[in-house]
């Protein structure tokens, strides 16, 4: 690339990502803590809330076409090509800058910066003060709908010693989604929900974690539908990034056992003999925290980004760290990104010297779980 090509893109790059979503006439995303959430642009895809910008980071994602950058959302928007995309952003110019004019744009990159971070920080503890009122106006959840709703996923309240007090009963919370074309949220759902208190690594209270539930459907959780699009019956409010839902954690515990989901833990829980914590992660985006995508092979192989500063790490007593693998999940790019949380915790943290990946299997017992390994995850020097 020659030297002007280098400007054009570096140029490119330094757009805020909304910027560049306003130009491309994406008008209809409603703030959801620090990102931005609504339908996705991309002619055909559509839906409510699959697509999301993050503009901390600089990227947008959508559940059904995968993210990147701004360049890749212009691309992905237009349907052109990386040369068409950057030509669409800064013109076909070939402009040569002084080093004044380099100067003076990384400052005002970096006041931008600066001032965006604020805005996020601002609106991540808007988040985590709302969320606090939901779990606040929440009540006890041992011998509410709650307890009904685990006994249908399998579990009794022996199954679940002293988690009761992390986990809370709301008998009508509404199901907010943005509203098309505005930045406002409209409720589509209103029913009881089991909520689930999400905790910063600080200990602090950070989000709400919320199953909405119908006892009446035989896996427990309430069928949730918006224009036509059937929408997940959990979700979380306030910000969950490096935080998690604390399930157990037993004096003394130098393992730490990790779902994603609170059933998915819940079994391993059920399974093990209580000497090991069962945190559930919220997210396997968020176990994972960011990966390094680029470059060829990159996207499977699960290689953390240590600059990423947010991302969740294991508390310093943990020895060991084991993720448990959902059955139900793409499993390359699942594995990637458990892969890439064990490693960072195992390159930051230095008491933690075993990480591991096992499989959810019902019946099977944890410890055989631990020991045995019958799919060969463990077989290439985790
Ligand atoms: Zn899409």
């Amino acid at each position: 690339m020659s030297a002007a090509d280098d400007d054009r893109l570096s140029e490119a790059q330094s757009i805020p990502i909304m910027d560049i979503a306003a130009q491309l006439k994406i008008e209809d995303l409603a703030r959801a803590g620090h990102e931005w959430v609504g339908p996705c642009p991309r002619p055909g895809c559509g839906g409510t809330d699959r697509f999301s910008i993050n503009p901390d980071l600089g990227v947008y994602n959508c559940r059904a076409c995968g993210g990147g950058d701004g360049i890749a959302l212009v691309r992905m928007v237009l349907g052109c090509d990386f040369p068409s995309a950057l030509s669409h952003l800064v013109g076909e110019k070939h402009l040569e800058l002084s080093e004044e004019e380099r100067d003076r744009r990384r400052r005002d990159r970096e006041k931008q910066r600066q001032k965006d971070e604020a805005a996020a920080n601002a609106a991540r503890e808007k988040a985590r003060r709302q969320a606090h009122r939901i779990w606040m106006d929440a009540l006890p959840s041992l011998g509410s709908p709650v307890q009904d709703y685990l006994a249908i996923r399998g579990f009794r309240p022996e199954d679940y010693p002293g988690i009761a007090v992390r986990l809370r009963f709301h008998p009508a919370l509404r199901y907010m989604v943005p509203v098309r074309g505005s930045r406002e949220w409209q409720v589509v759902h209103c029913g009881p929900a089991m909520l689930a208190v999400v905790q910063r690594p600080d200990n602090k209270f950070s989000a709400v974690h919320r199953t909405w539930i119908d006892l009446d459907r035989p896996n427990g959780k309430a069928a949730i539908e918006h224009n036509g699009e059937g929408l997940q019956a959990k979700k979380s409010w306030g910000p969950v990034k490096g935080c998690a839902i604390r399930l157990f954690t037993p004096a003394k515990a130098d393992t730490l056992i990790m779902g994603e989901g609170i059933e998915t833990t819940l079994t391993g829980l059920r399974a093990g003999d209580g000497s090991a914590a069962y945190w559930a992660g919220i997210s396997l985006g968020n176990m994972a925290g960011r990966r390094i995508l680029k470059g060829k092979g990159m996207k499977f192989a699960g290689v953390p980004d240590l600059t990423d500063d947010r991302a969740f790490l294991p508390p310093p007593w943990v020895r060991r760290l084991v993720f448990i693998k959902d059955g139900d999940s793409e499993p390359k790019t699942t594995r990637a990104k458990l892969l890439s949380g064990l490693r960072r915790a195992k390159a930051q943290m230095p008491g933690c010297e075993t990480i591991q990946i096992v499989h959810a299997e019902d019946g099977l017992d944890l410890n055989d779980m631990l020991l045995g390994d019958p799919s060969g995850e463990n077989k290439d020097g985790l």
